[in-house]
């Protein structure tokens, strides 16, 4: 059997039907996973994940199946807090942080019997985009190991790419499920903003962060998408969404859907990834969809506005970390001013820093009018510019990001900062959008296609991202 190529649905399904036990599928991909081959993990608990599948087995054999992917074991982006495992952000800080207790989504994971699996490595505190920033180095993308992954969810981008996951839970702020996803050739959802509970996810910029899917086709990100979304009382930013089954989003036909292509994001783009992304636009005509060119303003601000207001969200999250409470503390310190000081040097790395420090200088007096409150105020344009937009068309296809995968050790960061611009949009916006493969560049490097939907319409932008993949063949690499 080759589980390697296996859907998270089809791996269902072969469990359903007995033909495969998970406790089966959990040994066979730590085989897969063990060497670690492309750096994705973080930490491989096996014995755990094993406990967890014999006690999903137990329900599986007695008929009972809990969700569409019972007894599927799902890679955790390591920001998700799993009771009892560490949860370290790739980060010196939180390196042998156990949490006390499991976010929303791995309780929601659990009761549709579905096993938690490994942990993946990241971005530290999934601040960057190639997953280079961490503790444990350098995630190494499956298709070139001298390319990045992309980040900040790489780890798991890569793991699904490799095959030594079948499907994983990943974290989008800016771009951190959409980038790797597109890097690497699989498909990620980043869903609206609020409707998948962040309680648990470890905050980076509370009012961008969401929790999203990483698979190897849209069904299974549809599949798993339902599993985990919902309205949580311990979230207050979260809410109810429309519930829709996997199934529903299997259409072969667009007519009467209406996609617009913002002009300034393709004039941006390498040519490689031009030409790959308007192959999908003709495509998606095909199917039927009505699409056309439009001006969308908007990318100038993109990317300064995010900056400024993640920094500065970020650096307010980041004040817990201060070696008294929890993460790491330095016990060299002879007085509480020296163990913060101390301990917030040795725990965070460069980049991190960095980015406390624009934080609290754009929140700073004197400042604060000239930054954060102008980037406000670009967020309200953007939202505007988005509200306008979706009066003309259902959805916006646009490429993920202006390049494919970049060499690892590029240390452009003002590049990488302005690379994101696509991306970031939709977290601006607080939208739904997905990640599709749809080509390879010159070199033989996954492009994916982004396609932004309205807020809580992620079945729209499902049922386009299935349809366009299935005129391609399928899921792309698999
Ligand atoms: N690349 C962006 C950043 O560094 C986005 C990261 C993310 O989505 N977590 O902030």
């Amino acid at each position: 059997m080759k589980l390697k190529s296996l859907t998270a649905l089809q791996l269902a399904s072969l469990i359903k039907n007995g033909e495969i036990t998970c406790v089966d599928a959990v040994e066979s991909l730590f085989e897969l996973a063990k060497n670690n081959e492309y750096n994705c993990y973080t930490s491989l608990d096996i014995d755990g994940a094993l406990s967890a599948a014999e006690r999903v087995q137990k329900n599986i054999d007695s008929g009972v199946f809990n969700s569409a992917l019972a007894g599927v074991p799902v890679a955790i982006k390591d920001n998700i807090c799993e009771k009892g495992r560490v949860t370290s952000c790739a980060s010196n800080m939180l390196k042998s942080f156990v949490p006390p207790y499991d976010a929303t989504v791995i309780a929601k994971l659990k009761a549709a019997d579905m096993i938690p699996l490994f942990k993946t490595n990241m971005d530290e505190f999934a601040m960057g985009s190639s997953s280079e920033n961490s503790i444990y180095s350098a995630v190494k993308n499956p298709y070139d190991t001298s390319k990045s992954a992309g980040g900040s969810s790489g780890g798991s981008a890569a793991a699904v790419a490799s095959g030594s996951s079948v499907i994983a839970l990943g974290s989008d702020t800016g771009g951190s499920i959409r980038l790797p996803a597109s890097f690497c050739g699989v498909c990620g959802l980043k869903p609206t903003y609020g409707a998948v509970s962040r309680y648990g996810l470890i905050a980076y910029a509370s009012s961008f962060d969401t929790i999203g899917t990483i698979s190897k086709d849209v069904a299974d990100s549809a599949a798993l998408f339902n599993i985990i979304k919902g309205e949580d009382e311990r979230d207050s930013t979260s809410l109810k969404s429309p519930d829709f089954s996997y199934d529903s989003i299997k259409a072969s036909d667009l007519g009467g859907v209406k996609i617009g292509m913002p002009t300034e994001l393709f004039d941006s783009a390498d040519e490689d990834v031009r030409a790959v992304v308007s192959d999908c636009a003709k495509a998606l005509k095909e199917l039927g969809a009505q699409v056309e060119e439009f001006s969308f303003d908007m990318l100038r601000f993109a990317a300064p506005t995010y900056y400024i207001i993640a920094c500065a969200e970020a650096c307010s999250n980041l004040a817990r970390y201060d070696g008294v409470r929890y993460g790491y503390a330095d016990k060299s310190a002879k007085s509480v001013d020296e163990l913060f000081v101390k301990s917030r040097s040795g725990g965070f790395s460069f980049e991190v820093k960095k980015r406390i420090m624009l934080g609290n200088f754009v929140l700073s007096e004197g400042y604060f009018d000239e930054y954060y409150k102008k980037a406000l105020g670009a967020k309200a344009m953007i939202c505007d510019a988005f509200d306008t937009a979706f009066k003309r068309y259902d959805l916006i296809l646009s490429p993920v990001a202006p390049t494919s995968a970049q060499p690892l050790g590029d240390g452009e960061i003002l590049k990488k900062y302005k690379d994101d611009a696509f991306c970031v949009l939709a977290n601006i916006a607080g939208l739904p959008a997905l990640s599709v493969p749809c080509g390879s560049d010159g070199e033989g490097m996954p492009v994916g296609a982004q396609l932004i939907g309205r807020a809580f319409d992620e079945k729209l932008l499902l049922k386009v991202g299935y349809a366009f993949e299935q005129s391609k063949g399928g899921a792309y690499g698999v």
